[in-house]
């Protein structure tokens, strides 16, 4: 799994936001459809209808513009939901002046509540209540304004009962898609906690905790892989080579100094190898104080001074546990992968070898 950039996450961010803009302008355009029919049922006169499409067009041409110049990133809210939600409603309430019947202002209503489930995906419940009193107070600021000016228009007891079933409308749409919202978040927050656990299981599983070094299930594993991928490749120069390493005498470092000075020692002989060894190399803790290298495409005449470097490193450590001038040594058996030969053969020769290399003195390397 690869790091996503800060740079991929933003365009990832954005590429959203204009799909739910998309959406956005869907609804819209159910409002639009409705305000056509209302034209062509001749509730609504053709200047009002033409400035409901002029401003929508305007007012949906800037919100794209907004996004593909990346000016809504500089905004507090940079998904701009809540904008996205309200601007749709002022062409609207605009073309809503005009109906000449109440039947037909209802549409309004209930496509703009269906816009207000919108905030379901990012707005809190304070943020979701301002667009319903937003959407509540502009319809009533529109049947005073009918009132004032087109009292033939506004049928009172109707009205009130309106506002009344749209008050209620609102304020559902409002706690229920907060409530829905809050869940929302709350599940990508235990996503991304799962995600973190995750990652730190899969580091347990395949870690030695001590020494930060592969498990020997994950070096095992690794040799497997490495064995068929030498398999595959035809005869040639290059061969697949192990060693197996063994601390000398630390069961008398552990008894004479400590187990901690013994950790300390294994923590330290890891870091050295892990330094000694070259890139595509790979090691890790298959017991109490064993190694296992893997020198992939290697020749037999550099398997063993790769793992002399290795013990002529370890050889020259030093360290605070230990009385000044102690030797740490350790004793390696090397063998290179035969071709179609078994893994564990191979790894059966290199122990074999580091029990020779033990029983004629240890600090020092033999190859199978
Ligand atoms: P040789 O030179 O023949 O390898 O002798 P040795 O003492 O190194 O070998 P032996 O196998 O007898 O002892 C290994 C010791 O490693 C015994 C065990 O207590 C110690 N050991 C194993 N794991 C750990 C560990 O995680 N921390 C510490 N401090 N000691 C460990
Ligand atoms: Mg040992
Ligand atoms: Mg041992």
């Amino acid at each position: 799994m690869s790091a996503e950039t800060i740079e991929q996450r933003i365009q990832r961010a954005q590429a959203l936001r204009l799909k739910r803009m998309i959406w956005g302008f869907a609804n819209h355009g159910c409002t639009a459809l409705a305000v056509a029919g209302l034209y062509m049922g001749g509730f609504l006169p053709l200047a009002p209808m033409m400035v409901f499409f002029a401003s929508s067009i305007l007012i949906g041409t800037l919100q794209v513009l907004i996004l593909q110049f990346g000016i809504n990133l500089r905004f507090r809210d940079p998904s701009m939901t809540m904008a996205q939600i309200v601007w749709p409603v002022l062409p609207s309430l605009y073309a809503m002046f005009f109906v000449a019947l109440p039947q037909g202002r209802i549409l309004f209503l209930l496509l703009a509540a269906g816009g207000l489930m919108f905030g379901t995906l990012a707005l809190n419940r304070r943020q979701m209540l301002t667009i319903a009193w937003f959407f509540w107070l502009g319809y009533l600021g529109l049947v005073l304004l009918l009132t004032w000016k087109k009292p033939d228009h506004v049928y009172w007891p109707l009205e009130a009962v309106t506002l009344f079933a749209y008050g209620s409308v609102l304020s559902i749409i409002a706690y229920l898609g907060s409530f829905i919202s809050h869940l929302r978040q709350e599940l990508g927050a235990r996503n991304r906690e799962l995600k973190h656990a995750n990652l730190e299981l899969v580091e347990l599983a395949t870690r030695d905790p001590l020494t930060s070094l592969p498990n020997r299930r994950t070096v095992m594993e690794q040799f497997e892989r490495e064995v068929a991928r030498s398999d595959r490749q035809s005869a040639g120069p290059k061969a697949l080579g192990i060693s197996v390493l063994d601390i000398d005498h630390f069961k008398r470092i552990n008894d004479t100094y400590g187990h901690q000075a013994g950790d300390e020692i294994l923590r330290k002989v890891s870091r050295t190898i892990e330094a000694a060894i070259r890139k595509g190399d790979y090691i890790g803790r298959i017991g109490g104080e064993e190694f296992l290298i893997i020198f992939p495409e290697t020749t037999p005449d550099m398997t063993v001074p790769a793992a002399e470097r290795i013990r002529r490193a370890v050889e020259a450590l030093r360290f605070d546990a230990l009385p000044e001038g102690y030797q740490v040594t350790v004793s390696q058996g090397v063998a290179l992968h035969h071709a179609g030969e078994p893994l564990e053969s191979t790894f059966k020769r290199a122990d074999e070898a580091l029990y020779q290399a033990k029983n004629s003195g240890r600090n020092q390397v033999l190859a199978a």
